[in-house]
C-alpha cells in the first residue's frame, strides 16, 4: 500500500487522480489533500478518502476552514501545499496544482524524497535548470503526468540509445480550421470549448493559443534532456497518438490511447508496475483514420513565441509564464482579445531577454517583477 499526497485535489487532475486512486484501492491511498479555496469539493473528498492532512492555501479562508476540517490535522497559509506534504507521510506526491504556484511544491517533494507525479508543466518550465539540479542531488526524477510527456516516458523505457527527434502531438484546439481573422475575434467561450480533452479554464485557453504546446516543448527540453530543434509539434486531431520518440535508426515509437488522463496519471502512480485495467480500450476500427499536420505558427504565434523563450533561455520562460498567466488570466475576465495574450508575452519576452540560467530565488524573484511588469502594461 503506497500513500499518496494529492497537492490540488480539487481540479481537473486532482479529481482524476482521485478516480484512479478509488479504482485501486488494493494499493494507494490518500494520506494529504490540498486546495486553493473550494472548501466544499475538498470537504466531500475528505469525507470519501479520510486523510491525515488537509491544506488549504486562501489564507483569508482561515476561519471557515478551522470550522469545517475539525476532525483532521488542518493546513493553512500559503506555504500549505509544502506543509502538507511534509505532515503526509506519503511516498508518492502528486502535484497537480495550476500555474506557478506548483514550483514550490515540486521542490519540497523531491527535498522529501517523495515520487514526483507531476501534472503541472509550469513549474518544470519555469524551474528550469534549478529543478535539474536539485534532482541530480537528491538522486531523484519526475514521473511526467501531462500526458505528451508520459508518452514519450513510456517511449524511452529500456532503450539503450539516444533519441534523434521528439515528435509532441497536439489535437490543435478549437481553433484548428479557424482563419487568423475568425481567431482574432474568438470569444471566451468558444476558446473554452476544447475539442478532445475536458480540463482546467487555464490550460484550456492555452490549448486554444498553443501556448500549451509551447510549454510542452520546454517542459520536454528539462523532463528529457533535449536540444530545442530535437522537439516537433506535430498537430494530430484525433488526440490517439499521444507523443512518439524517434531513435538514431529513424525507427518511431508513439504511445496510443483514448484520450483520458487517467492513463498517465495512473502509469506515474504505478511506475514501473503498469496496473491491471484502466481507461476504455482503444478501438482502431471505429478510430478509422489518423491525420497529421505542421502547425501555423502565424495564426498561433504563442507557440513560436515559447520557442524562442527555449532559444533565449535563463529567464525567458520564466517571463513567458508569467505574461502567459495574466494575459490568460485577463482574456476570461473580458479585458483582452485572443491576440493580445500573444502580444503580451512577446512584450514580456523582449523587456526581460534570457540570461544566464537562473538559480530558485531568482526565479522567483522574476515571476514576481514579470508580472509587476505585464500589470503596467495590461
Ligand atoms: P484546475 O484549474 O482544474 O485545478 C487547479 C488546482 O489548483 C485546484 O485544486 C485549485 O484549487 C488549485 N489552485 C488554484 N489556484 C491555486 C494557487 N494560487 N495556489 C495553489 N493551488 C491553486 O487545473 P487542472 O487540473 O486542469 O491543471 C492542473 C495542472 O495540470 C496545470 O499545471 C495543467 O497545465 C496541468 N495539466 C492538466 C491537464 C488536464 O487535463 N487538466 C493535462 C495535463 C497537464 P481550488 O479548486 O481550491 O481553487
Ligand atoms: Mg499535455
Amino acid at each position: 500500500m503506497q500513500e499518496i499526497a494529492l497537492i490540488g485535489s480539487t481540479g481537473s487532475i486532482g479529481t482524476q487522480a482521485l478516480d484512479v486512486v478509488r479504482a485501486f484501492p488494493q494499493f494507494f491511498r490518500v494520506s494529504a489533500l490540498t486546495a486553493h479555496h473550494n472548501l466544499a469539493r475538498l470537504r466531500a473528498q475528505a469525507d470519501e478518502f479520510r486523510p491525515r492532512v488537509i491544506g488549504i492555501s486562501d489564507v483569508d479562508l482561515y476561519p471557515q476552514a478551522k470550522e469545517l476540517f475539525s476532525d483532521v490535522q488542518l493546513l493553512m497559509g500559503e506555504d500549505a501545499h509544502e506543509l502538507a506534504l511534509e505532515a503526509s507521510g506519503a511516498s508518492i506526491a502528486c502535484i497537480a496544482v495550476v500555474g506557478f504556484a506548483g514550483l514550490k511544491p515540486l521542490l519540497k517533494c523531491i527535498d522529501l524524497g517523495q515520487k514526483a507525479c507531476v501534472a503541472n508543466k509550469e513549474s518544470i518550465v519555469c524551474g528550469g535548470a534549478a529543478v535539474r539540479k536539485k534532482l541530480r542531488e537528491k538522486n531523484a526524477q519526475i514521473y511526467p503526468v501531462d500526458s505528451e510527456h508520459s508518452a514519450i516516458f513510456q517511449c524511452l523505457q529500456g532503450e539503450r540509445s539516444d533519441f534523434r527527434r521528439i515528435l509532441l502531438t497536439c489535437s490543435g484546439g478549437p481553433f484548428r480550421t479557424w482563419s487568423k481573422a475568425d481567431i482574432a475575434q474568438a470569444t471566451v467561450e468558444q476558446a473554452l470549448r476544447h475539442p478532445k480533452w475536458n480540463m482546467g479554464q487555464k490550460i484550456t485557453i492555452d490549448s486554444a493559443t498553443l501556448a500549451n504546446k509551447g510549454l510542452e516543448v520546454l517542459e520536454a527540453r528539462w523532463l528529457f534532456d533535449a536540444q530545442l530543434n530535437q522537439i516537433d509539434v506535430l498537430i494530430h486531431p484525433q488526440s490517439v497518438i499521444h507523443s512518439m520518440v524517434e531513435y538514431k535508426d529513424r525507427s518511431v515509437l508513439a504511445q496510443l490511447g483514448n484520450p483520458d488522463m487517467r492513463l498517465p496519471i495512473q502509469y506515474a502512480f504505478g511506475y514501473p508496475e503498469r496496473l491491471p485495467g484502466g481507461p476504455e480500450p482503444l478501438d482502431f476500427v471505429s478510430l478509422g483514420t489518423m491525420t497529421f499536420e505542421k502547425p501555423d505558427t502565424d495564426r498561433f504565434p504563442c507557440l513560436a513565441l515559447a520557442y524562442e523563450a527555449g532559444r533565449l533561455g535563463g529567464i525567458a520562460p520564466v517571463a513567458f509564464n508569467a505574461a502567459n498567466d495574466l494575459a490568460v488570466q485577463a482574456f476570461i475576465r473580458g479585458r483582452l482579445s485572443f491576440y493580445q495574450i500573444s502580444d503580451i508575452i512577446e512584450k514580456a519576452l523582449q523587456h526581460f531577454g534570457g540570461g544566464e540560467e537562473p538559480d530558485v530565488d531568482t526565479i522567483f524573484a522574476i515571476d514576481a517583477q514579470a508580472r509587476a511588469y505585464i500589470q503596467t502594461i495590461l
